[in-house]
């Protein structure tokens, strides 16, 4: 018979980026973790100290089909998050944030769960807003080359927010930021990713468009605190809520940072700025601060030597690991 008191909690997506470093973060808490994932951009590698654990299990398994276990908590990560790979089969996209909320929401329905939801920045487009605050509805295009993945979020965040008002259910809804750290794919085509792997090989730095737009890079254990600190929160705390670093700096900046902690002989090349690329991002975490008592400690600068330090590892062989199968022949942006 298990322990009627250690909580048993779902993370879909837990393969991935997020997801195993959350699951890792779970089980160091002592929770019983039930990993769900289909594999899609997620590899078994990210979950090599997870599955030492005994209370780790793994199930292979697509969320746009019904899911039946018994669990406390749920943490819904599930959906490819680099727009090379959402892009990739935007159908499966929007199915995967759609259908799979209907079914992790009809689960948590049934067995009275908590249910958390991975929804992200993308809400708010190109936004015309700055910087974001919970309360901006987002100026999104519905019929453009990333609708897939900001569509589909939006709508799996009024699913969750029906869900609340029809069945009173527990939700927690974040909207994460741009975050980066180890255990990010190095061919996801997300840009801490390609500009790391590029200034490790000594390759051009691909910079898209002017370089002048901006993001604001949170480092993954910040950002997986303020994701344990939201589920942790009163039930009547639902978010939507920022997560998120509020320093921002635009893409030539991080290029040049990131060619400067490499020490690396790269030199910047600019390229397309691929459609509907937002120009400005900056979350506005005063929410976050105020209710979660949560605010990101990391700087950039040291989040990137991090970072760098894992890609390096990666690349020179000494960690072993497989590119996502299913992604083998997306290739890094062309030198
Ligand atoms: P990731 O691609 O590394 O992880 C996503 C995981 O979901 C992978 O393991 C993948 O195999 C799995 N998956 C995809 N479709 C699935 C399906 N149909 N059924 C089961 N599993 C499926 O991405 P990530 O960066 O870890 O992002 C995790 C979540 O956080 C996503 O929902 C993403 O939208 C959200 N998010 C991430 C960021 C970021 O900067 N990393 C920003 C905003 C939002
Ligand atoms: N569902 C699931 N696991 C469960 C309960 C439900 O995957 O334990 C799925 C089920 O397939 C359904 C969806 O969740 O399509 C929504 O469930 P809900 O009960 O809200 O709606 P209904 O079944 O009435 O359509
Ligand atoms: N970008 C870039 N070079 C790259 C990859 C991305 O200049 O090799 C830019 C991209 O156009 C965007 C920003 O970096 O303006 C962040 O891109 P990413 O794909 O990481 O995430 P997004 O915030 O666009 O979802």
């Amino acid at each position: 018979m298990r322990d009627p008191s250690r909580r048993r909690v779902l993370v879909t997506g837990g393969a991935g980026f997020l997801g195993s470093h959350l699951c890792e973060k779970l089980l160091a808490a002592g929770k019983e973790v039930l990993c769900v994932d289909n594999f899609y951009t997620g590899t078994k590698d990210n979950l090599k100290s997870a599955m030492g654990e005994p209370l780790f299990e793994l199930m292979r398994h697509d969320v746009t089909f019904p899911l039946y276990v018994e669990v406390d908590e749920i943490y819904n990560l599930a959906c490819p998050a680099s727009p090379v790979h959402y892009q990739f089969d935007p159908v499966q996209t929007t199915k995967t944030s759609v259908h799979g909320a209907i079914n992790m929401l009809g689960l948590a329905k049934r067995v009275k769960a908590k249910i958390f939801q991975a929804s992200t920045s993308e809400v708010y487009g190109d936004p015309t807003v700055h910087p974001q605050k919970e309360n901006y509805w987002g100026h999104v295009n519905p019929v453009g080359s990333r609708s897939c993945y900001d569509e589909g979020k939006r709508c799996a965040e009024t699913l969750f927010f029906d869900y609340r008002r029809q069945h009173n259910l527990p939700i927690k809804v974040a909207r994460i930021f741009n975050t980066y750290g180890p255990r990010m794919h190095p061919n996801d085509g997300r840009v801490v990713s390609n500009f790391i792997v590029q200034a490790l090989q000594g390759k051009p730095i691909t910079v898209y468009g002017k370089g002048r737009q901006t993001r604001s890079f949170c480092y993954v254990s910040d950002l997986i605190d303020g994701i344990v600190r939201l589920m942790k929160s009163d039930d009547d705390f639902t978010g939507p809520v920022n997560l998120g670093n509020p320093h921002e700096c635009t893409v030539q900046e991080l290029a040049e940072l990131i060619i400067e902690l490499c020490g690396s002989p790269s030199r910047i090349v600019f390229e397309p700025l691929p459609s509907d690329d937002p120009a400005r991002r900056c979350p506005d975490i005063t929410l976050a601060k105020a209710m979660l008592g949560w605010q990101p400690k990391v700087p950039l600068r040291e989040g990137l030597e991090r970072t760098i330090e894992y890609f390096d590892g990666l690349l020179s062989g000494s960690r072993k690991t497989r590119p996502a199968r299913s992604r083998e022949n997306i290739p890094l942006p062309p030198p």
